[in-house]
């Protein structure tokens, strides 16, 4: 490194997507933008112009396919999460919707191939991002399709990609944005760590960058201008901060943060095979949740006791038809089994509030018009007893991959008693309906429980109690529905606080109806994953909690610092507090 006059420090913040400090010379790898100028064609040369499609898409398979192989070379565990990401983008340049409309704009527009591409995955992103209030899993959707756009179009402007031939070991890579195919061109041995100027924190890069275990702080607004090549760079993961040039303090600071992150890994691997114990012998049973397939090695290797929470809609997004029951099957067995003998709780289709599939719309199952409050509409178990088709598709997969291993089904939205019953009376037509057909089903039949998500179920939980088998507490719905506060809305983000005393109430109220009831009952919101609230959520008599892979050995070592009985006692403190801003406090001060 030759840093004959390093600048002045220099502070800058993003958004911390992967965890730990690295400290190490600045890399740029830029990538010079393809160009597309809009051209329009005559109708005669239509024909030349897909033919010049076609190839660009039968190169960039080619290409996709030699990195996907060449991520042979990373760790089993980050190959398993990034494939899916590179096969994602396979499948959308196979006969798919975007090639079909892409061509059909060249014929029809009379524009050039690049013209077309652009065109169309722009419209396409677009749609998706307009859905109302889109997710997560939009928003990853949205940005395969532009990723592919820029494939394409790179290919069909003879644009070159860029190379990372030449990132010195030990090197930060700063560059504008980094994306999944560019994780086989990385060596992660080498790489200390990442920044980039674009990129969320639910997008494929940072699943990619967690997955190659390097830290990362992604957004990073002003980084361009800030760091050249060489100069010292200091990224914190968990932090969301980049320092340009570091004073001597900083750097000795940084220094301490990389051994304490390093020896704080090695204890939450040797956690992973500790049990889930409090100090004074209470078990408390740890899960994890699954939103995306990619994400069962991480549970595997999480410690999870099983998954507490298998959100289906996965299953349903990015197509165009609904999958049908042996789609479903193969999904939900390859989960039970990965988890080798630990119960797997799958929740069937919960549609509408934030949530929205095309292919329930392609298929006429969900109303062409929205509804005016989504989140009070047609959601969840309401939508699934209206179509009791797409109901009992999904109840059979479920009840023919339970042979593989314990399975609970799970009820989204419920609200009152007859939505519990009429679920019930579907699940055991499905029962005698495989029966009938020679279907093996397991022993001993999944347990139908129910999502506690609004204050009306949480203040009916007895009656409730009587008819499932088990709760599951959706906490953050139910902070949504309690506070009235829509929990995908900024102007009110402040306001959305599962520690507030209303919302607490109701989580014990549901936690003491099935104590009564001698049913189980746990939370699964992201309430369960921050290990501050571990000693409140014990206390109010929960034992267990199910939330992201990556949080279970945090939460479990906040389980075997405590003792049952004080957690009680420190409950009993903060349900008599009214302010939220005080239970914060205590709740913060405690942990
Ligand atoms: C919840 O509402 O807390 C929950 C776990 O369900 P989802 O986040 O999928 O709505
Ligand atoms: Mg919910």
């Amino acid at each position: 490194m030759n840093r004959t006059n390093p600048g002045p420090e220099r502070h800058l913040v993003g958004m911390p997507v992967s965890p730990g400090v690295a400290i190490g010379p600045m890399f740029g790898a830029t990538e010079a933008p393809a160009l597309v100028q809009r051209r329009k064609i005559q109708a005669s040369d239509s024909g030349a112009e897909v033919s010049r499609l076609d190839a660009a898409i039968v190169q960039s398979r080619k290409q996709l396919t030699k990195l996907r192989n060449r991520l042979a070379v990373l760790p089993e565990d980050s190959q398993a999460e990034i494939a899916p990401l590179l096969d994602a983008y396979l499948q959308m340049i196979g006969p798919s919707r975007l090639v079909r409309q892409t061509r059909k704009r060249i014929t029809e527009a009379l524009v050039s191939a690049e013209t077309a591409v652009a065109d169309e995955t722009q419209a396409l992103a677009d749609a998706i991002l307009a859905l109302p209030g889109p997710g997560d899993s939009a928003r990853r959707h949205a940005e395969e399709v532009r990723e592919i756009g820029r494939r394409l179009v790179r290919n069909l402007t003879r644009t070159p990609f860029r190379s990372f031939a030449g990132l010195p070991s030990g090197a930060i890579l700063i560059c504008e944005s980094l994306r999944p195919a560019d994780a086989a061109l990385l060596d992660p041995s080498k790489l200390a760590g990442v920044a980039t100027e674009e990129g969320g924190a639910d997008g494929h890069t940072s699943v990619m960058l967690r997955a190659l275990g390097v830290p990362a702080v992604l957004s990073v607004e002003g980084l361009g201008q800030a760091a050249r090549p060489g100069d010292l760079v200091v990224i914190d993961g968990t932090a969301g901060t980049v320092v340009v040039n570091p004073s001597p303090t900083t750097l000795a600071a940084a220094k301490r943060a990389v051994i304490a992150f390093a020896q704080e890994r090695a204890r939450f691997g040797r956690m992973r095979r500790l049990a889930s114990v409090t100090q004074d012998g209470h078990s408390i049973e740890l899960q994890a949740n699954l939103e995306i397939p990619v994400e069962l090695p991480l549970i595997a290797q999480s410690g999870a006791a099983g998954i507490g929470l298998l959100r289906s809609e996965f299953m349903f997004m990015n197509r165009e038809t609904l999958p049908d029951e042996d789609d479903q099957y193969e999904a939900y067995r390859t989960a039970i089994e990965a988890m080798g003998g630990d119960p797997v709780t799958i929740r069937v289709l919960d549609w509408g509030g934030e949530k929205e599939i095309e292919a329930l719309q392609n298929e006429g199952v969900v109303p062409d018009v929205a509804d005016t409050n989504p989140a009070l509409g047609l959601r969840g178990i309401r939508l699934l007893l209206r179509q009791p088709a797409l109901f009992e598709t999904q109840l059979a997969a479920i009840l023919r991959a339970g042979v593989a291993g314990p399975t609970r089904v799970l009820l989204p939205m419920v609200t009152n008693i007859a939505e519990i019953r009429t679920a019930r009376d579907h699940y055991d037509r499905v029962v005698r309906r495989l029966r009938r057909r020679g279907d093996r089903l397991p022993d001993k039949l999944p347990p139908l429980g129910i999502m506690i998500e609004t204050p009306g179920a949480a203040l009916s939980a007895d009656a409730l109690a009587q008819e499932a088998d088990f709760f599951a507490i959706g906490t953050n719905d139910l902070t949504m529905y309690t506070l009235a506060v829509d929990r995908g809305e900024t102007e009110v983000s402040e306001l959305y606080d599962p520690l507030h005393p209303a919302v607490l109430r109701l989580i014990q109220i549901t936690a003491e109806a099935a104590l009564r009831a001698n049913i189980g009952v746990s939370v699964c919101g992201e309430m369960a994953a921050n290990p501050h609230f571990t000693r409140l959520l014990i206390g109010l008599g929960l034992r267990s909690l199910s939330m992201n892979a990556a949080a279970v050995p945090r939460v479990k070592q906040a389980i075997r610092a405590l003792k049952a009985t004080e957690c009680v006692a420190f409950a009993a403190q903060v349900m008599r507090q009214s302010d939220p801003v005080a239970i914060r406090r205590m709740v913060m001060e405690a942990a």
